[in-house]
């Protein structure tokens, strides 16, 4: 195991930041912390990295205790949202930081230093100073800085999140290739669903200190835990269970709440044994995707998305009478609210 997270607990004044958590996250592997602002990701992480001392439980590195180490003895590489470069070294000098701390033989310095440089791709750009790059280099030499000193563990406080959409999704893109190349334990801060899903091998879902669910991106979309995580990834129509939607096919439940996703309405223009009458009430176009918004008889409001090709081949219109079933829906013991 890369990292063993047990039963680990942080208080700050009488606020539970990390209530109880365990996990185990393995060797080489890439894991994304996901959850909303204040779920206590951040300090998850810095107790990873030693920079905050647990209340409770234990930090198992590589198989080794490491609750009482320190920063170092952990050989972490660490990289935040905001990562200050040394504005007055250049790139390469900010690289060969960590080595030449460790007091790293010259030669063996530059050869690892230029082996960087290629693998965040700044080769030519090792003159430079931070001043004379983008955001998005900016954080590649970050990058680089923290995997020069061949880091145990390396760990990734939403590192993109202050570029902007674009550059960011490119990252995304960038870091999933680098970490196929490199395979160092990597845990990777977000609470952008979306990057959490393209980029990670598992996903924690983290809400009020707590691990509401650890899985692949396809088991934490498709088999939610819980109501908090199935709200949390992804579009959901939250519909009381007593509509007339989910009546006599299977969906209805015994608890006050089911969760159905826009992807998951089945529309057609003729009515069959277990579709329900509905109106189109609005129709948004979003490209390949067009989601409709479909009003019960019961007055209850139901979002469907349609792809491009299945709403060309029904010809909806706005106003137009459809008929309408769940494809599949959830409902949970518990509601917590985001
Ligand atoms: P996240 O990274 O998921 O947004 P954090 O781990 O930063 O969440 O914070 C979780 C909660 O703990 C927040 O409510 C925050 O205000 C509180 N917190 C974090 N660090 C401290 C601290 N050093 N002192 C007091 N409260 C803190
Ligand atoms: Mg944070």
């Amino acid at each position: 195991m890369g990292i063993v997270v047990e039963n680990v607990s942080k208080q700050f004044d009488s606020f539970k930041a990390v209530d109880e958590v365990s996990l185990e996250i393995k060797s080489g592997s890439l894991v994304a912390l996901l959850g909303p602002s204040g779920s206590g990701k951040s300090t998850l992480l810095r107790l990873i990295a030693g920079l905050e001392m647990p209340d409770s439980g234990k930090i198992i590195l590589t198989g080794k205790d490491a609750t009482n180490q320190s920063v170092q003895q952990r050989n972490i590489g660490f990289v935040f949202q905001h990562y200050a470069l040394f504005k007055h070294l250049t790139v390469r000098q900010n690289i060969a930081f960590g080595l030449e701390i460790r007091k790293a033989p010259k030669a063996k310095v530059k050869g690892r230093v230029e082996q960087l440089l290629e693998l965040v791709q700044l080769s030519g750009l090792g003159s430079r100073y931070p001043s004379q790059l983008s955001g998005g280099q900016r954080q590649r030499v970050a990058l680089a800085r923290a995997l020069a000193v061949e880091p145990t563990v390396l760990l990734l406080d939403e590192p993109f999140g202050a570029l902007d959409a674009k550059v960011r999704k490119d990252l995304r893109a960038w870091l999933r290739r680098l970490h196929d190349e490199v395979h160092v334990t990597t845990v990777f801060v977000t609470h952008d669903q979306e990057e959490a899903m393209e980029v990670s091998d598992e996903i924690v879902v983290m809400n009020k200190g707590r691990v509401e669910q650890v899985g692949t991106p396809a088991q934490i979309y498709d088999r939610p835990a819980s109501a908090f995580v199935m709200s949390f990834i992804g579009p959901v129509n939250v519909l009381p269970s007593s509509s007339q939607i989910f009546q006599g096919n299977g969906f209805d439940s015994a608890h006050p709440e089911t969760f159905l996703r826009p992807q998951d309405v089945i529309v057609q223009t003729s009515p069959n044994g277990t579709t329900v009458a509905a109106r189109v009430s609005r129709l948004i176009h979003l490209g390949w995707e067009i989601q409709v918004e479909l009003t019960l008889d019961d007055g209850q409001v139901v979002m469907a998305n349609l792809s491009r090709e299945r709403f060309d081949e029904l010809n909806l219109e706005a106003q137009q009478r459809v008929y309408v079933k769940p494809k599949d829906a959830k409902s949970f013991p518990l509601y917590y609210s985001i």
